[in-house]
Parts: C-alpha cells; structure tokens; sequence
C-alpha cells in the first residue's frame, strides 16, 4: 500500500492545484480523477466557452466591418466553420490540459486515473488499489442539475435536451436553441449562439436574469441581450416537455416553445459519490466546511463546487491552496467579501463586492458612482461604449465596497477592484493611482473621482 501525506480526489481547478501547492510545499501528494484532468473548469466549463466565445466575437466583428471603415463586398461570404471552430476549442483544450498534467508530474505528484472511493478517513481505493493517506481534501466539482419536468427525460434520451457539456459540442449548429435558466451559464451560451446566428430564447422562472448582480448592470445586460437579439421570458412555468416542445403558462397564458436543442441550465449539485463510507456533514449545497475547508471529519477537507459555497473556478483554487496551506500548520483562511465574479458575454460584466442593495442592507451609508464608457477615449476608439462602471463605497470612510463593471474587458478590468478592496483601500486612492491612458480601467479612476467630488471627464 502507498502512503501519502495529502491525497487529493478530483483533478479541477481545486484539485490540480491543491495537489500542485501541496506537492510545493514537501508533502507526498497523490491526485485520483475519474474522468480528465483539468475537470469542468478546462475540459467543458471556463476554457472550451471563452475559445468559443472568442469565434463568435471575431465573426461579429467581421458582420460588423464598416463600422471600422472595412468593406466587406459579400458578407454572404463570410461563413461559420463550426467545426473548426470546436477544432480550435479542442486544441486550447489539450494544450492547457496536457500542460497541467506535466505541471503535476513535474512536481511528483502521483496521479490515479480512477474512481476515488473513500473506505475509512486514512483510506482511499481506486482501480481496487488501496492507498493510505494522512489527509484527503475532496474536490470532486459538481454536476448539471436536472429538473424533475414531466417529459424531460425521455427528451434528453432522445438528443434534444442538452446539458453544458453537450451544448459545446453540438453536431451541427442550431437555428433555434431554447435555454432553461436565467443564471450566467444561460447568458453566456445566449451572447456565443446568439452571436453565431441561432434565435435564442431564454425561459426563466422569475421576473428578472441574472438576479445577483447590482441592478443597474442586470438591467442594462437585459437591455443589451434584448437588442442584440435574444428573446427573455420571464415568469415561465414550465409544465412538460415533449421531445423539442415546452409547455409552459406565462403570466396564466399557456404557451409553446419549439427549438432544435434545448438547454437546460438551472444550476448544479455536488459530486458525493464515493463518500458513502464515511459520516461526512452534508447540506443541500454540498459538503459541510468551516473557514479552513475542514469538514466534520478532522483531516478530511472539501473544497471548490462540492461545498457549495461559490460555484468558480478562482475560488476552487483558493480554497484548495488554503486547505493545503492548512493542512500543512498554516492558520490560512480566505476573504469571501471580495470574490470576483465574471460573465463572459459581450460586453463582459466583471463584479466583486456588495451591490448598492446589499451596501444598504447592511447600514453603511452609501456613495455610488457611475461612469459611462461613451466618455472613455479607448472605448471610443475600440467602437465599443455599451457600457459603465459603477462604484459602490461607504461615503464616511470612501471605503471601497463593491464595483460593478459592463465593459468589453470586465473581467480583466474587476481585479483592481479586488486588490483594492482586499487592501480596504478607499476612492482616494482608486482615484490618485495614476491609470495608464488610453485605456478602460481609466473608468475606474474616473468613477473614483466621482465618489470624492466629479469625475474629470464627464461634466456633472
Ligand atoms: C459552462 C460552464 C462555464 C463556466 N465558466 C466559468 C468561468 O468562466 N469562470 C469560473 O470561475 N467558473 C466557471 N465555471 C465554473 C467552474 O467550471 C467550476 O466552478 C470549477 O470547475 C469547479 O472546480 P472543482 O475543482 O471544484 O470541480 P470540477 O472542475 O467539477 O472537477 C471535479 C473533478 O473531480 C472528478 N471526480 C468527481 N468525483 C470523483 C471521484 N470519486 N473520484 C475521482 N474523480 C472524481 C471529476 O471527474 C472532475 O474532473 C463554469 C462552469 C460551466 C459548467
């Protein structure tokens, strides 16, 4: 029998990297994955959607040629090579993949290709192969949730239906996808489809998309996905599918549905199987963990989807970097408050912090900013103003509480707001630092001024 120090079960981004970090830092590490290294996150999940992601923007753009004084004479020419569009994705894919792998191997971390199943808390089997560890952080990521929809089944049995994973896939390109769901996932395959010339329509529960973001953004995403195309119906209950048909009653009318794929995209649940030997707390999010991403169980940790505390992939890593760090006699713990969370449509949406709501829910007494990249010269140059910043900070202090960012570079663009805020930084200092110019993290500096006094650019 093998004895490790750490044995990691799952090799996403929580796990690869614990494994990594673990290795790093002395301890004899094994990784066990049933399925490919790299998990959802590179295999299905971040990677694959923003390869694509970045097709269909290249193929926008050439739609929208003239606007950047190049005659396209024939744009009937232009043409979507779906599959080597998925060719390109699968490269990317590989590429990172492979480079994770030798990352592991490099730093001698053994790497089982198998079903982890926990016997006892110092023992795992994979591939009827027993090893003994002192510590296992589980990191086994989770799956699409699947709703419980007279005739959903038996649709996705037949091909219609998709999850996530099928939907990158797919054989041929649809000209209507339906998506159940109004989270970021849905939004995500709304702006790639939509933008490849599917008729997308999104079916949601509630009254508004994107229900976690500050306000102001959601509604401006709404407005935008709206313009650009994609159908949002809100309120929809759906009351069973049959084969490529939803029923639904919107607002107590009853109404159909027809696309050639349908989406679904209502959420995910933990991976617990393989668990069942042991007496590990669950909730209905996933695994139980206090702030060191220890369970129950004393040298038993669980980290990324699986605790069901943020569905990402940065925080999968952070968490599995802290539990090794744990683990390993560090007191290493991680600041929720500023979790960055990002949508890759177009333009991207970069947050992290409080909303305006939440600021005042919680009794500061609030200072917004906003500005508008319509006043930014590198937004005016790039063609793409469809979109501000907005910052929320406490008006005694300007302490920094949140930012909310709608820009093509968003996603690049919130992680000054992360460092700031992890410092406590305040507008005085977003505000003095001096930006480089021309560039849309100016916004930044600009909606700062405008939570001392007025942004310089903008006239108030
Ligand atoms: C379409 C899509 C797009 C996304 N885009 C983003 C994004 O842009 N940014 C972002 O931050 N997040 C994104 N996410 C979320 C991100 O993918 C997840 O948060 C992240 O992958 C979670 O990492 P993890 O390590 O916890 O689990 P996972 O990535 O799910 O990995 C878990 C691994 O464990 C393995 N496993 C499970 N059980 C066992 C077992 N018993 N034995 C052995 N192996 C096992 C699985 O095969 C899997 O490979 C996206 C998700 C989806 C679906």
């Amino acid at each position: 029998m093998t004895n490790y120090d750490i044995s990691v079960i799952g090799g996403g981004p929580g796990g690869y990297v614990a494994a990594i970090k673990a290795a790093q830092m002395g301890a004899k590490t094994a990784i066990i994955e049933d399925g490919n290294i790299g998990g959802v996150c590179l295999n299905w999940g971040c990677i694959p959607t923003k390869t694509l992601l970045k097709s269909a923007k290249v193929y926008k753009y050439m739609m929208n040629s003239e606007k950047y004084g190049i005659d396209l004479e024939n744009k009937s020419n232009v043409k979507i090579n779906w599959e080597n569009m998925k060719d390109r994705k699968n490269k990317v894919v590989s590429q990172l993949t492979g480079g994770v792998e030798t990352l592991l191997k490099k730093n001698s971390v053994d790497i089982y290709n198998g079903f982890a199943n926990i016997i006892d808390k110092n023992t795992i089997e994979v591939n009827n192969e027993k090893i003994n560890t002192k510590n296992i952080i589980i990191a086994t990521g989770s799956s699409p949730r699947l709703p419980d929809i007279p005739g959903f089944k038996e649709s996705m049995e037949k091909g219609y239906i998709v999850t996530s994973k099928g939907v990158i896939d797919l054989d041929n390109l649809p000209k209507k996808l339906l998506i159940l769901g109004g989270g970021v996932i849905s939004v995500e395959f709304a702006t790639l489809y939509n933008a490849l010339g599917t008729e997308v329509t999104i079916l949601h529960r509630s009254e508004k998309i994107l229900r976690s973001l500050d306000d102001d953004i959601s509604k401006k995403m709404n407005r935008i996905l709206k313009k650009d195309g994609v159908k949002i119906v809100y309120n929809c209950d759906i009351q069973k599918i049959e084969d490529n048909k939803i029923m639904t009653i919107v607002k107590g009318k009853e109404k159909v549905f027809e696309g050639d794929k349908i989406l679904t995209s209502i959420g995910r649940v933990p991976n617990l199987k393989g668990l069942e030997n042991i007496d590990i707390k669950k909730y209905k999010k996933g695994i139980i963990t206090d702030e060191y991403m220890r369970t129950n169980i004393d040298n038993i940790y669980a980290i990324g989807d699986v605790n069901g505390k943020y569905m990402l992939a940065h925080v999968a890593s952070a968490e599995g970097i802290s539990a090794v760090e744990n683990i390993l006699g560090e007191k290493s713990t991680i600041n929720y408050n500023t979790v960055p969370s990002c949508i890759y449509s177009f333009p991207e949406i970069g947050v992290s912090g409080l909303t305006e709501k939440e600021a005042k829910e919680k009794g500061y007494d609030v200072i917004t900013s906003t500005f508008p990249l319509a006043a930014n010269g590198k937004a005016l140059a790039e063609g793409e103003t469809d979109g501000f910043i907005k910052i929320v900070s406490d008006d005694k202090y300007k302490e920094i509480l949140g930012v909310h960012i709608l820009a093509p570079t968003a996603t690049d663009m919130i992680a000054e707001a992360v460092t700031t805020m992890e410092l406590e930084g305040t507008a005085y200092e977003l505000a003095k630092a001096i930006h480089p110019h021309p560039t849309l993290s100016e916004t930044v500096m600009e909606a700062a001024h405008g939570i001392i006094d007025k942004p310089i650019h903008i006239f108030r």
